[in-house]
């Protein structure tokens, strides 16, 4: 593996940055994607500007799993076409994101960072699919919220059976039957921390599940509904939107699958 450049010029910013570790204030606000991160980041010390090292890295044209007929052209958000909002993560897009412009599809570079498959303890058969799906009436199993058409999901196409990008780190219940058989069962309080940030109620929650489908109109009015405060378990000011959980989401299902974790199992909130 190639080492990590320490210094760094991106075409984002106009003075050089440094790779950077600040252990009393760890969250920031990538000024190249504007989401949050957190711990390691390029830092601009001349105007404490900070940028992922994932968008320090990320390519300029992208093949994605998410959009697998055309490249995704990595582009700064301009101001004449309007608000466009993530297809993955549903949130508005106010900084780098990867464009398909003839089809009008737009991600964050964080959210091209969640991994194509992983494997679940409820449902051991298959592994499941990051998908969107066009059907109607499916619900998530684990929070049992409504997976709305064309949001996008962890998927068995073959079994409808459908978990929220937010609800994969939570863990399942674990009951052992008089035969000595462990099961897994989906839990019966969700967590009211971690990716609920904000959200007293899943069902609250601005991701898929309430929104009906996919419309920009909708979307700055849901950007400022929701734009309360609420703490996480680092104790810091998170804000209530799900790009402030973003990073933390992705990483940790992405360190999950590197780590063939079985999504489920255990609480994987801590192992990022
Ligand atoms: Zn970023
Ligand atoms: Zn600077
Ligand atoms: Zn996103
Ligand atoms: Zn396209
Ligand atoms: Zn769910
Ligand atoms: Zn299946």
């Amino acid at each position: 593996m190639a080492p990590i450049p320490t210094t760094i010029q991106h075409f984002t910013h106009k003075h050089s940055l440094i790779l950077h570790h600040d252990t009393i204030n760890p969250k920031y606000l990538c000024e190249g994607c504007m989401t949050y991160g957190f711990g390691t980041r390029y830092h601009c010390h001349a105007c404490t500007s900070n940028l992922h090292e994932d968008c320090a890295k990320c390519p300029r044209i992208l093949w994605s799993f998410m959009h697998p007929h055309h490249p995704l052209r990595l582009v700064e958000r301009d101001h004449q076409s309007g608000d466009r909002a993530c297809n993955i993560c549903r949130e508005l897009i106010e900084g780098l994101s990867y464009r398909c412009e003839p089809c009008g599809f737009d991600v964050h570079p964080i959210c091209t960072l969640l991994p194509e498959t992983l494997n679940h303890i409820l449902h051991q058969p298959h592994p499941l699919r990051l998908l969107s799906s066009i059907e109607q009436g499916i619900t998530c199993v684990i929070c049992r919220g409504a997976c709305n058409a064309f949001s996008w999901r962890y998927r068995c196409a073959l079994c409808n059976f459908d978990i929220h990008i937010r609800c994969v780190p939570i863990q399942c219940q674990n009951k052992t039957t008089h035969r000595g058989i462990s099961t897994y069962f989906p839990p019966s309080i969700l967590p009211q921390q971690h990716y609920f940030v904000g959200y007293p109620n899943p069902n609250n929650f601005p991701g898929p599940s309430n929104m009906n489908h996919y419309n920009n109109n909708i979307v700055p009015q849901l950007y400022q509904q929701n734009h309360g405060q609420a703490q996480t378990h680092y104790g810091v000011n998170y804000g209530g939107r799900i790009n402030q959980v973003m990073f933390h989401l992705v990483k940790t299902i992405a360190t999950g699958v590197i780590s063939n974790l079985v999504f489920g199992v255990i609480d994987v909130s801590t192992i990022f």
